[in-house]
């Protein structure tokens, strides 16, 4: 355990070249960081950073701060050598839903395909109708049971998209249960309307139906309540054909939200080239992305980000274009893209073990993945994903020789405490 103590005397020093703030809530003494400043892992041994209202004040080697520094201090967290890290940023997940499919699993694993499962009533729309049948306590209840696990894992920012309800009457309580839950917890939680994510069964036969009822009522109503600030589409040959989704990211730009694509998961949809013309956050999956699809997000400044949890739970073959992103200098992200299908995974360092093993990331780029990039993708770097002073503070301290031992192992998340916006986590799980 750090060892943490209180005091109310605080004194002015001196104002060097990276001032020292004369107000500090909270001071992290011998600790090595890896600040991920500047895209890199940028790393200081020897390191100490301080903590003033909600962000980040000063970061620099403990041979800096004066010697009787920590009494100016509220809270000192001699931090023993560990390592303090930016909190993770989950940025792709559909986190609020109902129902199980731990039996499509079971079916799978049992050799059943894909296509069986789907007439026997499983995937999304089993989803769906679990989640239409849920009231809206029930859905809070399950999810911040979920907001709390991946909290207790690191993550401090974290996005959660719609698209279990997929009529405008669940799709809106969807978005209040998102709402209801940033309320409720410290973590900073992006919502997106993803209405476009399959089509709802009462519209089979009639995808023009519904589409126009995203576009004519379900987008201009989620804008008046002001319960999502994106929105995303799943632009597939299974799902929201390219034209369907040009149509949906015009009416959704004109109403002033952000837009971001799931795209070229399973085939190269061009997808990726239509979302950067209409200069999208990020593009998500991508493991079919053509070379034109990439320049096009790199032309754009196109967060790209990676989801290899779906890619292992389904088995996939083709790997996203690493080589090619990082030749373009596209930044990539890492998501759990936690759902109930094709992704149930709570923990963002099982998914930098799969990014390096499966996608071929190094740790370097992975943990950027994780943490910088991943508020890239929520257009939020201003203020997360790196330790620096004017950020908001948002760490994690790991009990960890290095930080590639979160890539390396799995099913240990070895957090030591998690602060986000000044304020020590405690969770109650
Ligand atoms: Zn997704």
């Amino acid at each position: 355990m750090e060892q943490i103590r209180k005091t109310t005397e605080i004194k002015a020093e001196p104002v060097m070249e990276n001032p020292l703030p004369e107000t500090i809530d909270t001071l992290f003494t011998r600790c090595r960081l890896a600040a991920m400043a500047g895209g890199r892992l940028s790393v200081i041994e020897n390191g100490a950073l301080t903590v003033s209202g909600e962000k980040i004040a000063w970061v620099g080697e403990n041979k800096d701060l004066p010697r009787d520094f920590g009494s100016r201090c509220e809270t000192v967290v001699d931090c023993r050598n560990r390592w303090l890290l930016p909190g993770f940023v989950d940025c792709h997940t559909h986190l609020v839903w109902a129902g199980s499919r731990s039996p499509e699993f079971e079916m799978r694993v049992r050799g059943v395909g894909y296509e069986d499962i789907a007439k026997q009533g499983g995937g999304i729309l089993s989803t769906v109708r679990a989640t239409r049948a849920a009231s809206r306590e029930t859905l809070l209840d399950l999810a911040s049971k979920r907001v709390k696990t991946l909290a207790s894992k690191g993550v401090t920012t974290l996005e959660i998209k719609s698209g279990y309800g997929l009529d405008l009457e669940t799709e809106l309580k969807l978005l209040d249960v998102v709402g209801d839950l940033a309320k409720t917890f410290p973590l900073h939680i992006e919502p997106t309307f993803l209405g476009a994510h399959a089509l709802p069964p009462e519209f089979r036969g009639d995808p023009e139906g519904y589409l126009s009822l995203i576009i004519n009522v379900m987008l201009p109503k989620v804008k008046a309540q002001g319960i999502a600030t994106a929105v995303d589409v799943f632009c597939e040959r299974m799902a929201f054909s390219l034209e369907d989704t040009r149509k949906i990211f015009e009416a959704a730009t004109a109403l002033g939200f952000r837009v971001k694509l799931h795209a070229e998961q399973f085939s190269d949809s061009h997808g990726a080239a239509l979302a950067a013309l209409f200069k999208a956050l990020s593009c998500d999956h991508l493991e079919y992305l053509s070379p034109s699809g990439a320049e096009a997000m790199a032309k754009h400044k196109v967060t790209a980000v990676l989801l290899p949890g779906a890619f292992y739970y389904l088995k996939e073959k083709q790997k996203p274009p690493v080589q090619t992103l990082r030749d373009l200098k596209i930044p990539m992200a890492l998501a759990t893209d936690l759902n109930p299908g094709s992704s149930p995974v709570f923990s963002m360092t099982l998914i930098l073990n799969m990014a390096c093993l499966l996608f071929g990331l190094t740790c370097e780029e992975a943990l950027l993945g994780a943490t910088l990039n991943g508020a890239k993708a929520l257009g939020l770097d201003r203020t997360k994903g790196s330790l620096e002073p004017g950020k908001d503070a948002d760490l994690v301290v790991w009990d960890i020789d290095d930080p590639a031992d979160l890539c390396c192992f799995t099913g240990h998340d070895p957090v030591a405490r998690v602060m986000i916006k000044g304020r020590f986590l405690y969770l109650d799980i």
